[in-house]
């Protein structure tokens, strides 16, 4: 495996040291393509959707940000045509990510086919990963530029550890980061590196998701001193946590003296079919792409962050996380 050198983007491959401020966990379009079919949703309008994309990405662009990660993955309904669409149109760079979001666990497709299955062969799982970093997605020939995996609050089940040795296998063809979504109540983190770092895995390639959501610090402190990243990674996200407790758990984090592992993001996204935007605008109006730089860094920096500090979070971190470890040291 060699190291990656550059960051495949849906407009092309970037120097990691050209990312520049970069927010590592958003979402364009959430998607349910079944449902969507079956049950159109009022709110949804591609044309519409689209334009409002590239609104808010030239409002990003304005506030400074260069790079997106879109960790819209297979099972959140991603759609590459359409993000490739707002890509050719947007002054940020838009990172594509592969994985399954296995949220109740896999579709039958995946339990009927596979090593051991019915119909045994090899895993159709890795072989989508692969051609997503190797050839490309859905046929664009935008390569992947980070893995997802997931696992809830019950812990790694067989359905997310078949999605988890996909993702360790298939990085032979590339070493991307993997980016898990972690539930923040149970310290899920934890086992997440345990398993991924069997499978090959190391810890430091690994950003584990919404751990800002926690309030955990001794939780976060451990998954720091095994080489991790934490994802703080919800600001706006008022139904998982408030902004207060992130900020409050944030700052016992600097505290610690782990300013080197942390990442800042939303989990925003344009569209949700999941929540949609009507309803996002009455219970969750801060939930969007400008809210860290309108409301969340100004408080940082009125607590007394510094730009060298908020220049760590938003730039220096995440070019390590995408540009892999050739890129640990350099600073
Ligand atoms: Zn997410």
């Amino acid at each position: 495996m060699t190291p990656l050198g550059s960051v495949a983007t849906y407009s092309g491959r970037v120097a990691p040291d050209d990312l520049g401020p970069t927010l590592l966990h958003e979402h364009l379009f959430v998607r349910q393509p079944e449902v969507d079919r079956a049950l159109p949703s009022p709110e949804w309008d591609e044309d519409a959707a689209v334009a409002e994309a590239v609104e808010q990405l030239n409002g990003l662009r304005d506030r400074g940000v260069r790079t997106i990660v879109d960790l819209t993955v297979p099972g959140l309904g991603r759609d590459a045509r359409l993000v490739a669409r707002v890509a050719s149109a947007a002054p940020v760079r838009i990172v594509a990510a592969t994985g399954w979001y296995a949220h109740g666990g896999l579709p039958s497709f995946f339990r009927l086919n596979g090593p051991g299955c019915t119909v045994d062969g090899p895993d159709p799982l890795i072989e989508l990963f692969v051609r997503d970093l190797t050839e490309g997605i859905e046929g664009t020939g935008v390569r992947a530029g980070a893995i997802k995996v997931l696992s809830e609050a019950d812990g790694i089940t067989a359905d997310h550890r078949r999605v988890f040795e996909a993702a360790a296998e298939a990085r032979g063809a590339a070493d991307v980061p993997v980016f898990t979504h972690a539930d923040p109540t149970t310290r899920g983190g934890l086992e997440q590196l345990d398993v991924l770092g069997r499978l090959g895995v190391p810890n430091d390639r690994v950003v584990v998701g919404h751990v800002g959501d926690s309030g955990d610090v001794p939780y976060l402190r451990e998954l720091a001193a095994r080489g991790a990243f934490l994802g703080f990674d919800r600001f706006g996200m008022a139904h998982s946590a408030s902004d207060d407790a992130r900020v409050r758990t944030l700052f016992a984090v600097l505290d610690a003296g782990l300013l080197d592992r942390v990442v800042l993001s939303h989990d925003a996204a344009i569209h949700s079919r999941m929540t949609p935007p009507s309803w996002r605008r009455a219970h969750t109006p801060d939930w969007h792409l400008h809210h860290l730089h309108d409301a969340i860094l100004p408080r940082l920096r009125r607590e007394g962050l510094g730009e060298d500090e908020i220049r760590a979070m938003l730039v220096d971190t995440p070019r390590r996380v995408l540009g892999g470890p050739a890129h640990e040291g350099d600073r």
